[in-house]
């Protein structure tokens, strides 16, 4: 019987490449999401794509069609980066964690926030992707990605749309995930929670311009 690896790591391919990569991920075993998701949601994108969105993990719709943002979220953040002017041939999106974590709640699956443990296993994939694609500049979605990228202490509340110094790209900011813009209790808010996301997005317009 295979040994289940401590980490994605020592699945890694010699010489990767991104179909290389996304081809491993499908047998990782190196937590046990990979029970409770049906099947691997590797990131995706063009090969030179100059920004990179990171999410959290796959949600209901991902974990079923197998691709990343393709759910009610992804939809607003194709919407976003619309009005934002940001090309969906120019964007990679992929998440800290590749399998859909999730709970019963009746007959629907509810979302439910992988541990540090299943972050740590999961990790050597989206470092891969980094090292791989080189994105000009990436986006964090949401506290999980947000500290997974920028350390434990990192505070998406406090520091949004603030760009962040780090070596994992010439730009680096972090703001919400477009699922909790879907959270907001009204309309009205829901309408101003997608402005702000926009002009977080424009900012990365600029800083790619300059
Ligand atoms: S969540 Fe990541 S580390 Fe865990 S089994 Fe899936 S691909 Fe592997």
């Amino acid at each position: 019987m295979p040994r289940k690896p401590d980490s994605a790591a020592d699945l890694i391919p010699n010489r990767p490449s991104i179909p290389s990569v996304r081809k491993a991920a499908k047998e990782c075993r190196a937590c046990d999401l990979w029970k409770r998701g049906t099947q691997t949601v590797f990131g995706e994108g063009e090969p030179q794509a100059r920004v990179m969105l990171v999410g959290e993990q796959p949600g209901d719709q991902e974990d079923l069609q197998g691709h990343p943002f393709v759910g009610p979220a992804g939809k607003l953040l194709n919407r976003a980066l619309e009005e934002a002017g940001i090309n969906r041939s120019d964007v990679y999106v992929t998440n800290v964690v590749k399998h859909f974590k999730w709970q019963p709640r009746g007959k629907r699956r509810i979302h439910k926030k992988p541990n540090a443990g299943q972050i740590a296993a999961c990790r050597p994939w989206l470092d891969t992707e980094i090292a791989l694609l080189k994105p000009r500049a990436i986006i964090c979605l949401g506290a999980t990605a947000a500290q997974a990228l920028l350390g434990a202490s990192f505070k998406v509340t406090a520091r949004r749309g603030e760009f962040v110094d780090s070596p994992l790209a010439p730009v680096v900011m972090a703001t919400v995930h477009p699922s909790s813009i879907l959270r907001a209790p009204d309309d009205e808010s829901r309408h101003t929670e997608l402005e702000r996301f926009v002009a977080d997005l424009r900012k990365i317009v600029r800083a790619l311009e300059s």
